[in-house]
């Protein structure tokens, strides 16, 4: 009797052959019940082992799948990307403001002249010398503006807005749309400075300033 057995082993728990028996008799009715449970169990736990590493294998592909799929998109992103922006640059043809300048200050200098660290580019050239806006747009603003002199804005299409400082004479109107290389004014020395030059600023979305040689360069324009 299952239970009988089960009592007798439990009252003597030091003798280790009587405790081991009924677990290795194969004749105990007991025991082959325990046998069974423990192999369902076991059957059990290996299959779901087998099922988790299953779904383990089927995450990995998945995933891999997934990064393979997102690796291509970003490559044709990239290169529609750079069809587009080598699209751009043929269509927007970006020049330099003039030509015989020498560059006087750069962006990121301080002087006594600036409130803060300059946010432009100066280029030096006589007065009178020609203008021209580097991108095509449109000018957003045209006129006297204290240190800066006599300043024209133009945005461009991205909304990147360049601004042209100091100008002796403005050649352009609010307003008015412009081509890559059109004249905006001529060099002077008007507003906050030494000598005739060109202040020439860069601003990304018409926000703050950023370095216009390095934004020109990326643009294909080497001041
Ligand atoms: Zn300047």
């Amino acid at each position: 009797m299952a239970l009988g057995a089960s009592a007798a082993v439990a009252s003597q728990p030091n003798d280790i052959l009587t405790a081991a028996r009924p677990a290795s008799d194969s004749f105990s009715p007991a025991a082959q019940v325990d046998t069974a449970d423990a192999r369902a169990a076991l059957l059990d736990r290996a299959s779901g082992v087998s099922r988790s590493q299953q779904r383990a294998a089927d995450d990995a592909v998945q995933e891999a799948t997934e990064i393979a799929r997102a690796r291509q998109t970003a490559l044709r992103s990239l290169a529609q990307r750079a069809v587009a922006r080598s699209t751009y640059l043929t269509e927007n043809r970006w020049v330099l403001p003039m030509t015989g300048y020498r560059i006087t200050a750069t962006f990121g200098q301080s002087s006594y002249l600036w409130s803060t660290v300059h946010t432009g580019v100066d280029l030096a050239a006589a007065t009178g010398v020609p203008i021209a806006t580097v991108g095509a747009g449109e000018v957003v603003s045209a006129g006297y503006d204290g240190s800066y002199g006599n300043k024209v804005v133009v945005r461009h299409d991205d909304g990147t807005e360049t601004w042209y400082a100091h100008m002796d004479s403005i050649g352009v109107t609010t307003g008015q749309q412009v081509e890559a290389g059109q004249g905006v004014g001529t060099v002077g020395s008007t507003g906050n400075v030494t000598g005739p030059h060109l202040h020439l600023e860069f601003r990304p979305g018409g926000g703050a300033p950023v370095d216009p040689q390095t934004a020109l360069a990326a643009l294909g324009v080497l001041l």
